[in-house]
This record gives C-alpha cells, sequence and structure tokens, in this order.
C-alpha cells in the first residue's frame, strides 16, 4: 500500500508517518509514504528525522491548494490521510483567509485528484471543535456543526466537501474528530507545548480568563493509532471521534504543568480571554470503541510527564523555533506575524 500523507510534517502527521514507518498500526507495511507538506511555520523536517533515510519515504514540499502539483503526486497512491491545515485558532481570529484557502480549497483540490485517480480511501483529519460548545454531556457524530472560530469554520467545511464527496461521487471518505491532543513535536503555540517551554525558561505564562474551559486531551500516539484504525476499518462516508476521555479545564491542566516543570502559581499571568473561546467540548467516543476497536492508551499524567520530560530533552528542536517565533509566545492572543516564506512550488526536499 502507498499512502499519501499531507502536512505530514506537522505535530499529528509526522507522528503517523514515524508510526506508519515503523509498522506500529498492524495493518502491513506500506511500500511507499508520500508527505506532501508546505513546511509552513508549524511544518517541521526535523520531525521526519527519526525515519528520514528510510527508502520508503519521500517529502513533496508544496501547497495543497496547487492542483497541478496535487494532480502529480496523487497517481499510484492507495490511502490519503489529509492533516494539512492551518490549526492555531488565535491566529485565525487574526486572519482568516490561509485557514479557508488551505483548510477548504486545499481539501477540494486533494478531494478532486483522490477521485480522478481512483484512491481506495481519503481520510479527513478534523477535530472536534468542528461542533462548538457544550455545556453538559458529550457530542455524538450526528451532533450538527456550530464552529465557533474561523479555524473551525475552515475545518467544518472540509468535513462537509469530504462527506459530500462520497455521497455525490461514491469517494471512499472517512472523517475522524480528535479531541485537544498532546505529545512531542508540537510547535510551541499551542498550550501545553508554550507553557512547558515558557516554564522549562523560567517564564511566565498566559491563562486565558477564568481557565474554566473545559478540554478533553488526547495523546498523539492514540490520535494516530485511531486515525489508522479509521483509515482501514472506517465505514466509507462516516464520521469517527476520537477522544482521550480525560476532561480537564485549562486551570487544573496549568497546575499539572506547573508541577511537572517545578513552578508555583506566580508564573500564571491572567490574560483577557479568547474571543469566542469555546467553554467545553466533549466527544461521545463510542461508535469509535465498537466499529474500529479505538481505545487510547495513554494516560493523561503519564502522557503529560513524558511530554514535559520530552521537552526538557529536546531543548535543540524547540529553541529555534522559539526564537523565530519570538512574538507569538508573548501571549496566545498575538499570533507571530510571519514564518518561514511559504513554499509556491514543489521541490523534493534531503529529508533530515
Ligand atoms: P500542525 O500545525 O502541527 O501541522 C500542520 C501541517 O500542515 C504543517 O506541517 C504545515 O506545514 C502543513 N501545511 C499547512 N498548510 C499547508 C498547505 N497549504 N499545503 C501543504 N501543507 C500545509 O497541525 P497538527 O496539530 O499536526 O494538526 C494536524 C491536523 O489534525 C489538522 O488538520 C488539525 O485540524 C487536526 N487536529 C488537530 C488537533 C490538535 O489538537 N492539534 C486536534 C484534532 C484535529
Amino acid at each position: 500500500m502507498r499512502v499519501l500523507v499531507t502536512g505530514g510534517a506537522g505535530f499529528i502527521g509526522s507522528e503517523y508517518v514515524r508510526g506508519l514507518l515503523s509498522g506500529r498500526y498492524g495493518f502491513g507495511e506500506p511500500t511507499g509514504v508520500t508527505v506532501l507538506d508546505k513546511l509552513t511555520y508549524s511544518g517541521n523536517q526535523a520531525n521526519l528525522a527519526p525515519v528520514a533515510a528510510d527508502p520508503r519515504l519521500r517529502l513533496v514540499v508544496g501547497d495543497v491548494c496547487d492542483a497541478a502539483l496535487v494532480d502529480a503526486v496523487m497517481p499510484g497512491h492507495d490511502l490519503v490521510v489529509h492533516f494539512a491545515a492551518e490549526t492555531h485558532v488565535d491566529r485565525s481570529i487574526v486572519a482568516a483567509a490561509p485557514f479557508v484557502s488551505t483548510n477548504v480549497v486545499g481539501t477540494q483540490v486533494l478531494l478532486d485528484a483522490a477521485l480522478r485517480h481512483g484512491v481506495e480511501r481519503f481520510v479527513q483529519v478534523s477535530t472536534d471543535e468542528v461542533y462548538g460548545s457544550i455545556d453538559h454531556g458529550a457530542w455524538t457524530e450526528d451532533q450538527p456543526l456550530a464552529p465557533s472560530s474561523p479555524y473551525s469554520a475552515a475545518k467544518a467545511g472540509a468535513d462537509l466537501l469530504a462527506l459530500a464527496y462520497h455521497r455525490t461521487h461514491g469517494l471512499p471518505v472517512v472523517v475522524t474528530r480528535g479531541s485537544n491532543t498532546y505529545g512531542p513535536y508540537q510547535f510551541p503555540e499551542k498550550l501545553i507545548p508554550l507553557f512547558v517551554t515558557n516554564l522549562l525558561d523560567g517564564r511566565p505564562v498566559p491563562l486565558y480568563g477564568d481557565g474554566g474551559n473545559v478540554r478533553d486531551w488526547l495523546h498523539v500516539t492514540d490520535h494516530c493509532a485511531g486515525i489508522a484504525l479509521a483509515a482501514h476499518r472506517g465505514r466509507p462516508g462516516r464520521v469517527y471521534h476520537l477522544g482521550g476521555g480525560t476532561e480537564l479545564t485549562n486551570k487544573e491542566l496549568t497546575g499539572r504543568l506547573l508541577e511537572a516543570c517545578g513552578a508555583g502559581w506566580e508564573m500564571v499571568v491572567n490574560v483577557p480571554d479568547r474571543k469566542g473561546h469555546d467553554r467545553r467540548y466533549a466527544l461521545d467516543t463510542t461508535r469509535a470503541r465498537r466499529e474500529l476497536g479505538f481505545a487510547p492508551r495513554v494516560g493523561l499524567s503519564e502522557g503529560l510527564a513524558a511530554t514535559v520530560a520530552w521537552y526538557r530533552d529536546h531543548r535543540d528542536w524547540w529553541e529555534p523555533l522559539r526564537a523565530r517565533d519570538r512574538e507569538a509566545t508573548a501571549a496566545p492572543g498575538v499570533p507571530a506575524t510571519a514564518g518561514p516564506a511559504p513554499a509556491t512550488s514543489a521541490r523534493t526536499a534531503a529529508l533530515p
């Protein structure tokens, strides 16, 4: 099986690629894995370093919105796992255009090419954020979409397109919606790596509003295992929820991170709440458990401890990213204005 992984140099996509090439998912060894990634500020070739020497891996640096490129890359792939996206809510509040472009148009370009070239399975990797906010209980997959941010609205648009390609054209699409994901190699703008790298540097951490927003946390290895299950066992046209079953308020999570980093509450600065901030997310994962055999394995305490240890031991990975993106770390509501210039034309990159 040949697999095309878009966004495979990002946080979750690179974990999926490392797992795939290590044979971690148990659905047979892939004969080839192509990563198509624009290497935006959050994409990083270093994330693929552990598997860079594998002859089955090819990195194509390019944009999923580039229809000619996607049409050239797609042939010969059996499975597409689509991670590529603009992913940071705060950035989408400041500037929504790249989110609509990559998340919506990019998905449509990929779906068209997958259809044209007879791809056997297309996995649209999505998020619990497409449902908006829920005070009590948990969403099932038939919950109407009510996204709050430009990020989640663009992801919802992509999900609907993917499902429409199944209904209209019979493209074998599966959509996964995962909860807040954490682990190694996450760009240090999202809450956990931002807080951990700040604390390791002796800097304060910015906590939004009253800190009462509730998130369900899923370790990245469990998220990727769920995506692999959906790719191989999921029913076309179906949505699957991948959640960790571990809800915490941001304040509770902050307490755990302070403890893990040996810091106290004096390191926490309360900052004005994010505009449109969803109060709580919660996924009902019954379908994924029953139909796919999905079962998260990494407990939150164990996963957080390992994640903090990883950032402590990998300053060489995150310090250059922090230096390049310094202003994004001042407060989560102030995204960096510029990452590296995006690659506009494709090239096959030498892997590190
Ligand atoms: P990330 O920001 O770490 O990685 C995104 C990757 O996509 C980067 O490598 C980037 O270079 C690439 N990319 C961006 N625009 C591109 C374009 N136009 N063409 C090609 N490549 C492009 O994000 P992540 O956290 O790894 O998220 C991956 C996917 O999982 C996203 O679709 C996201 O919506 C979804 N998801 C994330 C979470 C989470 O908590 N991180 C939870 C649920 C779902």
